[in-house]
């Protein structure tokens, strides 16, 4: 494991690359209503990141044929954006990252269409409020996996379940660096400190019913096994010698 410690001047691109990302995601959040295809809030998120002068990050990684990932309801993570059509009640998370500069910022959150049941509202509420959770570890001198437990504890305490077979990540000049970052604390593997200069994707992924996920067949769209909703919420997160910085914070999110 290479846990890269960014200089001042690379921190100052990840913060640069981290607003961005964060007004793409405020951008297509508000597109987020009954009627609107997943398509038009891609290209709105599009549209935003190109107007700062950087470039969507997801766009090819991996092939992935989009600008963010949109998942919906009992899709947790990597929906690709097309003709869906939004309806009254659903939930919708948007994934984004943005590439300025070469450093990349990494956020997500997960938006109510119109009303939808308090059901999807407390489990929205609860996934953003676990990543806070997670952040009060993510100090030099703690461990990762003090954030990991942070996060599981206060999900599960509402009686959510995390998923475990996709993971925050370290983030700069690649999207995916090390360490992993769990939402749950691993029976095994190495936990190392949190060093000043580190940036990390903490990215909890909350499910209402069992942990499970599978794949669909389009080989990208992660969804629950048992049908039941998913949401997500993540910042790129700077560790200081003091409180956490959030590089991908907007005014709103
Ligand atoms: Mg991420």
């Amino acid at each position: 494991m290479m846990i890269t410690i960014k200089s001042p001047r690379e921190i100052e691109r990840m913060r640069q690359a981290g607003k961005i990302a964060a007004a793409a995601r405020s951008a297509g959040s508000r597109m987020v209503r009954p009627g609107v295809t997943t398509e038009e809030i891609d290209q709105a998120i599009r549209e935003c990141i190109l107007s700062c002068g950087a470039s969507p990050t997801f766009l090819h990684y991996g092939g992935f044929p989009k600008n963010a990932c949109i998942s919906v309801n009992d899709e947790v993570i990597h929906g690709i954006p097309g003709n869906r059509v939004i309806r009254e009640g659903d939930i919708v998370s948007l994934d984004v990252g943005a590439t300025y500069k070469g450093y990349v910022g990494d956020c997500a959150g997960t938006f109510p269409a119109g009303e939808v049941t308090p059901e999807a509202k407390e489990l929205i509420r609860v996934t953003r409020q676990s990543f806070f959770e997670g952040i009060r570890y993510a100090r030099a001198g703690c461990r990762l996996w003090d954030i990991s437990r942070a996060i599981q504890e206060y999900a599960q305490a509402h009686g959510y379940s995390l998923v475990r077979e996709y993971v925050g990540h370290g983030v700069g000049e690649n999207l995916h660096e090390d360490p992993e970052v769990p939402n749950y604390v691993p029976e095994a593997g190495r936990n190392p400190r949190l060093i000043p200069g580190m940036t990390l994707a903490i990215e909890p992924m909350v499910n209402a019913g069992g942990p499970g996920v599978r794949v669909l067949s389009n080989q990208w769209t992660v969804v629950t096994l048992d049908g039941a909703l998913s949401a997500h919420y993540e910042n790129t997160v700077l560790i200081t010698n003091g409180d956490p910085e959030i590089l991908t914070i907007a005014d709103d999110l």
